[in-house]
């Protein structure tokens, strides 16, 4: 029997090997293990990559989330106890990051189709001065421009490295972005990683002091700010992989294509095939079982020999440290977080191997 596995970190990074040992090693010679050229070159090169301006490296996605955050509540423009939007079927870090710098969550439910944030039913009210869309599973959540004109909008751009609608770049959409580079994402590093993009020179500015212990310079701190740079090391590293994104996201959309034209199963939702202006990138490929089937149904891949994973099974307002949310009700976030399944669909998963794992769950 074949083995599809989801993900093995090692096959992703084993093409890269030599490239990587030969950046690592070189950073070891430097001497240079915080700061430097290959930091600052990959913040150019994302900055470039997002069509904007600045880019601040840091530590690892949610401090790109939460020390923006931080930065507008730092250059007063938002306050403790404001609110801001974020989709109850993230990753439980977009909602960390609000709730840890001191403003308050609103929770939005999300379009069964995108499965991103649900622009038509935003929970909008005379406290919301922010909203955090998330470009889930790598598809774009386009921000209405009323949105953009009345609120900060940052984007958690973690999962959608390269994803641009209309040929704009996530990241340029709103106000800021956020990336992570943690190793399973589209472009991931050999350890934590982050960065924050935007055109806000005055922001870029105070979230690199507030990664610095809150310093512009040595011993002078303005702000009580944290530790949260990005290494040098996993700087190189990331820069071997970057300039092959768009080889990356090229076999996710074709390995999507190939499942959207292969599954054929009344019981499985494929999801929803964007227009070519709207670049997807695939972070995940994500099903939804039908008739409260999907136990079985990754028992049934499983014996088949396909892993699958659930990206996510718990909707955010329904985990157990957001208790003060347990009378809010998100009927979409958590319908799909009991329907959703993912299959492979990352580097090591061909167009071949995604319509041999559609032939299978047809069969379910
Ligand atoms: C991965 C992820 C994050 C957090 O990134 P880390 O680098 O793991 O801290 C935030 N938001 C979303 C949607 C993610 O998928």
């Amino acid at each position: 029997m074949t083995r599809y596995p989801f993900l093995d970190l090692a096959d992703v990074n084993r093409p890269y090997m030599a490239e990587l040992q030969a950046a690592a090693a070189e950073v070891i010679a430097s001497g240079r293990y915080i700061g430097g050229e290959h930091v600052a070159a990959l913040e150019s090169d994302m900055a470039r990559l997002s069509g904007v301006g600045h880019a601040v490296a840091v530590g690892n996605g949610l401090d790109a989330l939460r020390l923006s955050l931080r930065a507008y509540m730092e250059l007063g423009r938002l306050k403790g106890g404001d609110e801001v939007i974020v989709p109850a079927n993230s990753f439980i870090a977009s909602a960390l990051a609000v709730s840890e710098s001191g403003l308050k969550i609103r929770f939005a439910d999300v379009d069964a189709s995108t499965m991103n944030i649900d622009w038509d039913r935003l929970p909008l009210s005379d406290a919301t001065r922010a909203v955090m869309p998330v470009h889930l599973y790598g598809r774009v959540a386009p921000v209405p421009e009323d949105v953009v004109r009345q609120c900060i909008v940052l984007e958690d751009c973690a999962q959608a490295i390269g994803a641009r609608i209309g040929g704009r770049p996530v990241g340029s959409l709103g106000h800021a972005g956020a990336f992570s580079f943690y190793p399973t994402k589209n472009v991931g590093a050999l350890g934590d990683a982050g960065i924050v993009v935007t055109d806000d020179a005055e922001l870029a500015d105070c979230v690199r002091a507030l990664a610095n212990y809150g310093s512009r310079r040595t011993y002078h701190n303005v702000y009580r700010g944290v530790n949260s740079r990005l290494d040098p090391i996993q700087a190189a590293l990331l820069r071997v992989k970057l300039p092959h994104l768009e080889a990356e996201n090229t076999l996710r959309r074709a390995n999507a294509a190939a499942y959207g034209e292969t599954l054929d199963n009344p019981l499985i939702v494929a999801p929803h095939m964007p227009d070519s202006a709207d670049e997807h990138v695939w972070h995940q490929y994500v099903v939804r079982i039908l008739d409260g089937q999907r136990d079985q149904f990754r028992d049934y891949m499983a014996r088949n020999g396909v892993e699958t994973a659930i990206h996510y099974p718990t909707p955010i307002h329904r985990q157990p440290c957001y208790g003060e949310f347990a009378d809010v009700s998100l009927p979409v976030a958590e319908r799909l977080a009991s329907e959703v399944v993912s299959l492979p669909i990352g580097r090591c998963t061909t167009p071949d191997d995604a319509r041999a794992i559609a032939a299978i769950a047809n069969k379910f």
